[in-house]
């Protein structure tokens, strides 16, 4: 039988994620968005707990990190790293996804490095604040077309290139780069980097002004004869053209269940705040009831409820899979998709819903409609993760189906 409770353990810590969403993020919400650009100093406050919790072997409460898995119980089932990153993810986000995404210690990065790294790598840069740099001013989606370049010299890698767009990349203490070790071997050349901020040669040129995500940083980075330690390379750095593409995408099936959270945890704010507003107004939502026997806006909640529902389950799996060891790109793409796309209904539509209240700033559900949006563009758009699902389920290679 199907067991959909979630773990005492997970459970606990996210409670203790879901305390630090309503007690440190919604009171400073909207004024990280409209400080846009300023350093959330509340979050030191944060980082250090992150710091005590994990150097007690806590759980951690908050965030992306992504990880190993624990030992498997009676029935043979992992939840580990995967399974409570993204818990986490889902209430911090559901406080809001700006501040959840600068959260020092738990960069999409972190993800990156728990799914490639040695355990070596992973006592080296097992604590650091990571942002993931794949982007170029040449592509986006096309991740491999990635043309910032890493040579080795003696004991080091010497990167050139730009990158553009990188959350949390102005504040982050690493940076995991996409680089090709040799252009003329396509995308089974491109390898991923751990460059730590204080690397020669490594400089932020700009921060982005955005719609959404305000409190977070978004960075243009410069890489300029940059070096770092030839150990700093993420997987193997033989370049196996049968292999291809398969290493640095690996990172993918950790951190596209992550955005899912985030997407996912949006949307539950939106319909909490959407619910109450309904109440007040004197619209009951019924499970007892046909939705087409309800109010109009009920039935809209009801279709929304299950729409995210179902997102929440298809990132609950894909994150059981990762821990379990199990392939899991189709179900990574699936989540994405599913979340990215409810994410960005849900809240539009509570605001539609909710009126003026919904487009004024007095509440944050016009804030939540802006932040949505950006989790059905990055780690892969909406357009890219169908894709993928297509190529999984019809057996079609990126070159057959583009
Ligand atoms: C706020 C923000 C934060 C970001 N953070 C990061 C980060 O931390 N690290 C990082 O590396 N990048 C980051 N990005 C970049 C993000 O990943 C890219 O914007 C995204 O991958 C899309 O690339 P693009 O913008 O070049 O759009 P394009 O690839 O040019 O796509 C434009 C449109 O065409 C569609 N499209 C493209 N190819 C196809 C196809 N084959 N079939 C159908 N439709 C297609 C896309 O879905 C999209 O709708 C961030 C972006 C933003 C806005």
């Amino acid at each position: 039988m199907i067991n959909l409770e979630l773990p005492k353990k997970l459970r606990a810590s996210a409670n203790q994620a879901h305390q630090v969403a309503a007690h440190i993020f919604r009171p400073i919400s909207r004024k990280y968005d409209l400080a846009e650009h300023e350093y959330p100093k509340e979050l030191d406050t944060m980082a250090a707990m992150v710091e005590g919790l994990s150097d007690s072997g806590t759980q951690k409460i908050s965030g992306a990190t992504g990880g190993r898995a624990d030992a498997a119980d009676k029935g043979g089932n992992s939840n580990g790293g995967n399974m409570s990153a993204l818990l986490n993810a889902l209430e911090t986000s559901w406080g809001d996804v700006g501040l959840m995404l600068s959260i020092p210690y738990q960069g999409l990065g972190n993800a990156a490095i728990a799914a490639v790294s040695t355990d070596e790598q992973l006592q080296r840069f097992g604590k650091v604040w990571a942002a993931m740099a794949i982007t170029e001013p040449s592509f986006g989606s096309d991740s491999a077309a990635v043309s910032t370049t890493a040579v080795r010299d003696g004991d080091e890698w010497v990167l050139n290139g730009e990158k553009i767009f990188v959350t949390a990349g102005q504040r982050a203490t690493h940076i995991v780069v996409w680089a090709t070790v040799d252009k003329s071997k396509g995308r089974a050349a491109i390898k991923s980097f751990v460059v730590p901020r204080d690397a020669p040669g490594l400089s932020v040129a700009r921060l982005e002004h955005k719609l959404g995500i305000r409190a977070s940083d978004t960075a243009v980075l410069l890489l300029q004869d940059c070096r770092i330690p030839a150990d700093n390379i993420l997987g193997s750095p033989e370049v196996n053209v049968e292999k291809g593409f398969a290493g640095v995408m690996q990172t993918f099936d950790n951190t596209r269940p992550l955005v899912a959270a985030m997407a996912i945890g949006v949307a539950r704010a939106a319909l909490e705040e959407l619910r109450h507003l309904l109440e007040g107004a004197g619209v009951e939502v019924s499970y007892d009831t046909p939705a087409m026997n309800q109010h109009a806006a009920a039935a809209e909640f009801l279709r929304m409820e299950a729409d995210y529902e179902a997102a929440y389950l298809l990132a609950l799996r894909a994150a059981w899979m990762a821990d379990n060891k199990k392939p899991n790109s189709l179900e990574a793409s699936m989540s994405k998709a599913k979340a990215g796309r409810t994410g960005t209904d849900v809240t539009l539509k509570a605001v539609e819903l909710a009126g003026t209240l919904g487009y004024s700033e007095n509440l944050l559900l016009e804030k939540w409609g802006r932040d949505s949006k950006i989790l059905d563009i990055f780690e892969g758009t909406q357009q890219i993760q169908q894709l993928i699902v297509a190529r999984r389920v019809l057996g079609k290679t990126s070159a057959e189906l583009k």
